[in-house]
């Protein structure tokens, strides 16, 4: 990842790729107190745009705000880096990281006078999504280990240190040979997978944890707005749990870089397919499912074919 040409953008300057690096002693990288975003660029038929560029960057500020770590940077000078961030690296489908951290300016937890950063890479998405996962889905396992309470931390802010207990869940699953990992809150209630929100079907009825121990997902947000707008469908937002996932017609995982994943599996168990052999190989969804609908009309979403959404999108190059 050091060593490759390209620009990114820290505190107002462009600095070059292979000479963007911190201090050892750098605050968030010994307590983890820091927070970021991650943001999608698509190349559409009139260009390259950012996708919901403002609320994410909201989200960050909100972040920023709730960890108490002052930026001197608002929302229209971060969206303008992030548009000139793709410009500089001549980028379209990507992924941005814009990521607010503390200095080395002291260390411990008392630690006064420390300089918030912000810095904000960009990289080609390439084939970090596989196609077939779209189609296919995935098998999941609830974890053992629970997601965050609203008393132990902040679980709207998208916090650095929040992904030590994301990585521990999603390497248990992966470990036993599961694709990802169901998350739930300190109660037991479903909260979602390691890096996206999920969703169920049933009698045609969508449901999503309500927001306390899951992350407030930007792309939860616009598929609940496609479901209603465009499918004409009832979402509730609530407490869900595990068994109302094991018997729902559908489920599927929403985030910004995984956009839609199907999930067809829960603890061997196959999610809308009763009684079907979890050793079996999973087909792919069926075209006319929701999931299926959700995906189609997410994907015409984000390229800026779906009329009525211009408002989401950040033109970067026109074209
Ligand atoms: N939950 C967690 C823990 C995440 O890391 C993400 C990815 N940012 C999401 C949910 C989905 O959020 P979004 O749709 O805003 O990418």
């Amino acid at each position: 990842l050091y060593d490759r040409d390209g620009w990114i953008w820290q505190d107002g300057e462009w600095l070059a790729w292979r000479e963007a690096t911190t201090h050892l002693l750098s605050h968030t990288l010994h307590y983890g107190m820091g927070c970021f975003e991650g943001v999608r660029a698509y190349a559409g038929a009139k260009g390259t745009h950012l996708f919901r560029a403002a609320e994410h960057t909201r989200r960050l500020l909100d972040s920023a705000h709730s960890l108490d770590m002052p930026l001197a940077w608002d929302a229209a000078t971060l969206i303008e880096a992030q548009r000139e961030c793709l410009q500089r690296n001549q980028l379209s489908n990507a992924y941005l990281k814009p990521t607010v951290f503390f200095g080395a300016e002291g260390l411990g937890l008392r630690a006064k006078g420390l300089t918030t950063h912000v810095m904000i890479a960009a990289w080609d998405l390439g084939d970090y999504l596989d196609p077939r996962a779209a189609r296919v889905g995935l098998r999941a396992l609830t974890s053992s280990w629970a997601r965050h309470h609203v008393n132990i931390s902040l679980c709207r802010a998208k916090t650095n240190g929040h992904y030590v207990n994301s990585i521990l869940a999603l390497n248990t699953a992966v470990k036993a040979g599961f694709d990802e990992t169901i998350m739930l809150d300190p109660e037991g209630y479903v909260a979602e997978a390691s890096a996206a929100n999920v969703f169920l079907l049933r009698d045609g009825v969508l449901h999503t944890p309500e927001v306390t121990s899951c992350l407030q997902g930007i792309t939860r947000d616009s598929v609940i707005q496609l479901a209603r707008r465009e499918l004409g469908l009832e979402v509730g937002e609530r407490r869900i749990t595990r068994d109302e996932l094991y018997t729902a017609d559908e489920a599927f995982l929403t985030g910004t870089a995984a956009e839609i994943l199907p999930l067809r599996e829960l603890d061997g168990r196959r999610i809308g397919a009763r009684g079907a052999d979890a050793n079996q190989a999973l087909e792919e969804i069926d075209p006319e499912s929701v999931t299926a609908r959700l995906q189609g009309l997410y994907r015409r979403l984000t390229r800026g074919e779906l009329a009525g959404y211009e408002a989401w999108l950040t033109p970067v190059t026109q074209s």
